[in-house]
């Protein structure tokens, strides 16, 4: 049977995921798992998170960690002093890289100096738009203004790693207004950028209003959009390591080489789309440790009820086969511009992909989206656009 590199019994799980489940209200468009909240909740919610914690501690040792949510910067100055005392406590601080979500309408310079003195060293910020009616037409909170304040009052607190999260095809964008918000955005100076289709999820408002009829998907308009961001991001100096995702590399000492991603890129986010084991905590959250996939409850009264009992809040586990484990990881990796290289996946998964998936590679050249190389194989830049359809292929 293969083993995988990551499957060792002993090895720690070197990434952490944290789900804050609180939003100030809910965006036309979100199927995340977050709740417009009161403040006893949160306060539960934070006491059941530092007793998650302490049950998972002793396999971690943390070389990123990623608070996504919802809006983890929802929570107040007492709240976030708790959580990062706990991570101090339990020797799970001092990550290379500790990633915290925030919404430019809920950051100050106290919470933001706070996180940056406690060991948080890279922000990313859900900017979506800096066009006012499409703020509103999304249902964000913030406004255009708060972005640039909130971007200053960042890097006052010291972040010199810093993400803007955008998204186009907004019902409504036109191709000068993503054009605007590009250019805005671009000029702020970021290390990184995120860009994302809207996508339509069940159960969302925005969905409904599709289905309605109350707009149509122009499909030849948002690929003009992907391709204005491919080429304004590239001008600007970022270089796209991922189909949605933008960095720069900042490194003087170690210049770009060929499949390294550039210094800014958002390492957690790597190591998931490169098949490490991470933990998941908080409702909703998933991990996968060791082959086995589990998913905690997609209710925060429940997450609360089950710690408070002194017991995981886990709702599922699954357990995969290594092959199945393997496909998932190529699919994975096909994501990122440098695909992957033949001998790093064996190292990973113990499976070779010119073996199991040379029918898969050779269909995804004949279709256009593949480049197979002597030592690796990716998408081309064509090919990423069907990443999805691609990784249906590799799956096992
Ligand atoms: S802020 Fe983010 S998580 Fe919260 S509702 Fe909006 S999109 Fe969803």
């Amino acid at each position: 049977m293969a083993m995988t590199m990551t499957s060792s019994p002993r090895a720690p799980v070197q990434s952490l995921y944290v789900h804050v489940p609180f939003c100030a209200q809910k965006c036309e468009y979100c199927a995340f798992f977050s709740e417009a909240s009161s403040g006893e909740l949160i306060h539960r919610y934070v006491d059941a998170l530092v007793a998650e914690l302490e049950l998972v501690a002793a396999e971690l040792r943390p070389k990123t960690i990623f608070f996504g949510g919802g809006t983890p910067s929802l929570l107040n100055l007492r709240q976030w002093e708790k959580i990062l005392r706990t991570l101090d406590r339990l020797g799970l601080l001092g990550a290379e890289e500790f990633t915290v979500e925030c919404n430019p309408a809920t950051v100050s310079l106290d919470k933001a100096k706070l996180l940056r003195a406690m060991g948080v060293n890279r922000i990313s910020m859900g900017v979506q738009s800096l066009d006012e009616a499409l703020l509103d037409r999304l249902g964000r909170v913030h406004s255009r203004a708060m972005v640039f304040q909130s971007f200053d009052v960042l890097r006052q607190a010291g972040f010199d790693n810093v993400n803007l999260d955008l998204m186009f095809a907004i019902p409504g964008q036109t191709l000068a207004a993503w054009r605007a918000t590009l250019a805005d955005a671009i000029a702020m100076g970021s290390e990184h950028l995120s860009s994302y289709e809207v996508i339509y999820e069940e159960d969302t408002p925005l969905f409904a209003q599709l289905h309605a009829g109350e707009f149509d998907v122009d499909e030849d308009l948002a690929c003009a959009m992907y391709d204005e961001l491919l080429e304004r991001a590239t001008a600007a100096g970022f270089q796209q390591y991922e189909i949605a995702n933008f960095a720069k590399d900042t490194n003087a000492i170690h210049p770009p080489s060929a499949g390294r991603p550039p210094s800014r890129a958002c390492r957690h986010n790597l190591s998931y789309w490169r098949g490490a084991d991470f933990h998941g905590l908080g409702p909703s959250a998933t991990g996968y440790v060791r082959g086995v996939r589990t998913k905690n409850w997609s209710n925060t009264q429940l997450y609360c009820e089950q710690l408070e009992k002194g017991k995981r809040a886990i709702e599922s586990r699954e357990e995969l086969s290594p092959l199945a484990r393997a496909g998932e990881t190529a699919a994975f990796g096909l994501r990122t511009t440098a695909g992957w290289p033949f001998e790093e996946f064996r190292q990973t998964t113990g499976h070779d992909l010119r073996e199991q998936w040379l029918a898969d590679m050779t269909k995804c050249v004949q279709l256009g989206w593949g480049q197979l190389a002597k030592d690796s194989f990716r998408l081309t830049r064509h090919g990423l656009r069907f990443a999805d359809a691609a990784a249906e292929l590799f799956l096992r």
